[in-house]
């Protein structure tokens, strides 16, 4: 990441292309997944308070105040890079974000879906990320009759017992001679492993990067 102390911004202010409210929009991004998480205002002193402190920082527009993002929630966003786009006149900010961005307790504020098109993702390793978020939601968001929650409820215990009985399944079914069986049982098994990555707080970066480097 870029290091905020000494560190030279090569635009300023003064080379950004204003709205008509003297302000310029931030589109927010999540470093690590990509998502987009919110879109706010800065003005002159958000945009050099964030620079100087490293952690978003906007104009609220309904407070009229300078809003440091998290202050209240708790839910900062710590920046990785900062980037204006071709013609000066958006932002797109990088960000790690502790919490969720949005105050809805989203962790992004887009969810209000207007068209959804049916796609395959190009990438289907990033069906670990998915299935990892919606876990990690759980978690912090129980819902009524979910078998995740059930998981969590039950404790540690109950988590690793169900790993365990599910590595075991793989077993049985490689010995299978049913080729659909093995994909079920490691499917399985690597959903209770993400219930298990949860509940001990480790991330698929932490799992890839460790892989990587060996
Ligand atoms: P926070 O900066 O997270 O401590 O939130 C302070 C206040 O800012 C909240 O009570 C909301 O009114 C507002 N707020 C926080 N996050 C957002 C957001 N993503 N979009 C719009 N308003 C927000
Ligand atoms: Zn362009
Ligand atoms: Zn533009
Ligand atoms: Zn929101």
């Amino acid at each position: 990441g870029i290091k905020m102390d000494n560190f030279e911004p090569s635009v300023q202010w003064s080379d950004l292309k204003l709205n008509s409210d003297g302000m310029v929009p931030v589109i927010v991004q999540d470093y690590k997944t990509n998502d987009v998480l919110m879109l706010a205002y800065m003005n002159e002193e958000a945009f050099n308070t964030t620079i100087n402190i490293g952690k978003m920082t906007y104009y609220s527009r309904s407070r009229q105040e300078l809003w440091i993002k998290g202050m209240t929630s708790g839910h900062i966003q710590y920046v990785k890079s900062l980037t204006a786009d071709c013609d000066y006149d958006t932002l797109l900010a990088r960000v790690s974000q502790i919490g969720a961005a949005c105050h809805t307790g989203n962790r992004t504020c887009f969810f209000n879906e207007i068209i959804k098109k049916e796609y395959v993702e190009k990438n289907p390793l990033k069906v670990f990320e998915t299935v990892y978020n919606v876990i990690a939601d759980r978690k912090e968001h129980p819902r009524e009759g979910s078998y995740t929650n059930y998981l969590f409820d039950k404790g540690i215990d109950k988590i690793l017992k169900k790993c365990g009985e599910e590595c075991t399944e793989i077993v049985i079914a490689a010995k299978n001679p049913d080729p659909e069986e093995i994909k079920y049982e490691i499917s399985d098994f690597l959903y209770h492993v993400m219930v298990l990555m949860v509940e001990k707080g480790v991330t698929w970066e932490e799992i890839t990067a460790e892989l990587s480097q060996r």
